[in-house]
């Protein structure tokens, strides 16, 4: 046996390779996957690396990293095009050169014939590989992957796309690898929606600290503030570790906690609804739209979700769901009126919503309504851009309305009003939209 064979897969890198991908044309959705699967496998992903496609940067890259880890799994540049080169910085870092393989030619040729064409000389570069490296089958597509062993280190390689990489990946890649015996890494995501990241880190306090075990950790994103707890360690100790620290988490943040893993909060307040048999209304002013979107983006919703009313100008506020309109246009001169963007309108909008709804035969329980600044024009000193209220109506209980003042710019503050919305129904559901929930909104 070689070294290589020997040797634990301890450690591991990614690279991902192509012009597409260092230029921000294309998302690189191969390193997120394969990291993932790397780590349930207790495998530790210490770099993710992304090359153009340049032959001498490859090559380089491989070499750098053969230097640290046991295995690489490098995806894309298998093609037979001309910008298609790792296959050549793989033979340039093994100190080899390009052999064709007969079974591999074999196999390019009857595939062609199935097609009703001849191997061009370009294609038939895709039967090569470096002199002791071996191909690996692709039953999804002409690029062959192939494996080889840069400086004691394990390197697979796969073509690009998706739906070629995985398939390849588990058949022929799960199967080679040699995970550390014993040791394990678990890793659990609770979602949090209503408190900016810095007061769940806060919250969270020393079970944050870089060297516990499991280590917690906070990511934001779109105003959903991640938890993110990972365990490395002996696997009988894993499942006892990890269920600590999460009970821990879920009793500091357990009043904005709305799920694990992938859950979203749309997708979380469709479940919620269903669960209870209640179905939701959307009226949307700054919004136009999101809120609905959101919600008819999950799966199952035509279960809770009813559709709704986009009342963008003040006619359509009065006119569709009965906001008085002596509040919306102000002649100069007249003593202060709520205005479009206030409480009071935003309570009418939610309650007028019900309302239209029960005297149309409609059977809603709640609905929802947003109406705000969106900029970058129309703020003024005391409703500047980013000033948005939310209310929640529900039959026969009091209008829940808030107001916020969220961070950024027009996107940022539909994108956020509308998350926040479904965010505050499903707290309700829950339990209770916690008081901490309304004001000032970080935008991260
Ligand atoms: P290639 O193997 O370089 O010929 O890649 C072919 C195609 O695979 C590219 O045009 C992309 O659409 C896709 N692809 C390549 N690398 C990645 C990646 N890291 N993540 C997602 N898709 C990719
Ligand atoms: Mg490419």
């Amino acid at each position: 046996m070689t070294n290589a064979e020997m040797m634990t897969h301890e450690r591991a890198a990614i690279v991902s390779i192509g012009d597409e991908l260092i230029l921000g044309q294309a998302l690189d959705t191969n390193t997120h996957w394969l990291a993932q699967r790397l780590t349930e496998r207790g495998i530790r992903v210490i770099e993710h690396a992304t090359v153009d496609d340049d032959r001498a940067r490859i090559d380089a890259t491989l070499r750098r990293l053969a230097a640290d880890v046991q295995c690489i799994v490098v995806t894309g540049g298998l093609g037979p095009t001309a910008d298609d080169l790792t296959r050549q910085a793989l033979a340039d870092a093994m100190g080899q050169t390009l052999v064709e393989d007969p079974e591999g030619l074999a196999w390019l040729e009857a595939i062609e014939r199935a097609r009703g064409r001849t191997l061009t000389a370009q294609r038939r570069v895709q039967a090569q590989r470096p002199e002791s490296a071996s191909l690996i089958p692709n039953e999804h597509g002409t690029a062959p992957g192939i494996r080889g062993v840069v400086d004691d280190a394990d390197v697979f390689c796969l073509p690009g796309p998706p739906r070629e990489m995985r398939p390849m990946f588990e058949a022929s890649v799960e199967p080679a690898l040699r995970p550390p015996g014993g040791r394990v890494i678990r890793a659990e995501l609770l979602r949090t929606f209503g408190l900016p990241e810095s007061v769940v880190a806060e919250r969270l306090g020393a079970l944050m600290d870089r060297d516990a075990n499991p280590t917690v950790g906070t990511t934001a994103s779109g105003g959903v503030v991640t938890v993110r707890i990972r365990f490395e360690g002996a696997e009988a100790e894993a499942a006892t570790a990890m269920e600590a620290a999460c009970a821990q988490v879920r009793t500091l943040v357990g009043d904005v906690l709305f799920g694990e893993g992938e859950t979203t909060v749309p997708a979380a307040l469709v479940d919620a609804l269903r669960t209870r048999g209640e179905r939701v209304l959307v009226v949307e002013s700054c919004t136009s739209g999101l809120i609905g979107a959101m919600i008819g983006s999950v799966p199952g919703a035509s279960d809770v979700f009813l559709g709704g009313w986009l009342t963008y100008a003040n006619a359509m506020k009065s006119a569709i769901v009965g906001v008085p309109p002596q509040w919306l246009d102000v002649p100069p001169g007249v003593p202060p009126v709520p205005g479009a963007v206030s409480a009071e309108t935003a309570a009418a909008m939610a309650e007028g919503a019900l309302r239209v709804a029960a005297e149309r035969g409609i059977d809603a329980h709640h609905a929802l309504s947003v109406t705000g600044v969106a900029g970058p024009g129309g703020g003024t000193d005391e409703k500047p851009v980013g000033t948005v209220f939310i209310a929640r109506a529900t039959r026969g209980e009091i209008t829940d309305v808030r107001h916020f003042l969220i961070a950024g710019d027009r996107s940022d503050i539909r994108e956020r009003s509308a998350t926040t919305a479904t965010g505050m129904l499903l707290h309700h559901l829950r339990g209770g939209t916690p008081d901490v929930m309304t004001w000032q909104m970080e935008t991260t």
